[in-house]
């Protein structure tokens, strides 16, 4: 039987790599993705940016992966219907898991405005593995923002299936952190998520 039961192809076997998520348990700090879902201009590469910069003062090996990159490369196939939204970010959750399994701490920025594909990058990812930060900001504060002015342009109606404006976003129920940053400034964004990893993640 296949090791990969929705691949289309029945002859796939995963190899028992020696260098595995076992041996993460041996690291100061254990590999996760810290999966940072919002609205348009949230918030979430600005802290995503910061975050990093503070990791890897920390010691730990990062990476970034953000929404507008992905869809410049790996995703730029798709559009902005829910399916394709839907394979971004599955795709963006299996880019994640290798990184994952190569011992980074992998910083994700991106909309994932369904809780379905949330949930579906969580079960790739792995639960123990998965932190789900919600980086919230009302639509008002986000419009008001608009530091790539894209909503003056959904609102104009140049961009269709626009988050908030013509798009839905389902917002987290329970994620792992929730950050509003109308309260919060990057840098206590920063030191909230540094906090939760210190309680939950590392070993130092
Ligand atoms: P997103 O990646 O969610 O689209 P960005 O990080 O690109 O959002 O843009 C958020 C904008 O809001 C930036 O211009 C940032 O400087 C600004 N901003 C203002 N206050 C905050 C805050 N407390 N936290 C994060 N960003 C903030």
């Amino acid at each position: 039987m296949s090791y990969f039961p929705d691949s289309p192809s029945q002859n796939l076997h995963a190899f028992a790599f020696s260098h595995g998520r076992a041996e993460h348990s041996r690291m100061a700090h254990k590999p996760v993705v810290i999966w940072m879902t919002g609205i348009s201009a949230s918030g979430k590469s600005t802290i995503a940016d910061a975050l990093d910069v503070a990791l890897r003062k920390k010691g730990r090996m990062t990476a970034i992966i953000d929404g507008d990159s992905v869809r410049g490369g790996l995703c730029r196939d798709l559009g902005f219907t829910e399916g394709d939204r839907d394979e971004n970010i599955r795709r963006v959750a299996e880019v994640a898991r290798l990184m994952l399994e190569a011992g980074l701490t992998v910083i994700v920025a991106l909309i994932s405005p369904s809780s379905a594909s949330r949930h579906c990058a969580r079960s790739i990812i792995g639960n123990a593995f998965f932190v789900e930060v919600h980086v919230d900001a009302p639509l008002e504060t986000a419009e008001q923002r608009d530091p790539k002015g894209l909503y003056k342009k959904a609102r104009a109606g140049l961009i269709k299936h626009f988050t908030g404006i013509d798009a839905r976003y389902d917002l987290p129920v329970f994620p792992e952190v929730h950050l509003d940053t109308r309260a919060l400034s990057v840098e206590r964004s920063v030191e909230t998520l540094l906090d939760w990893l210190a309680h939950n993640h590392d070993r130092t």
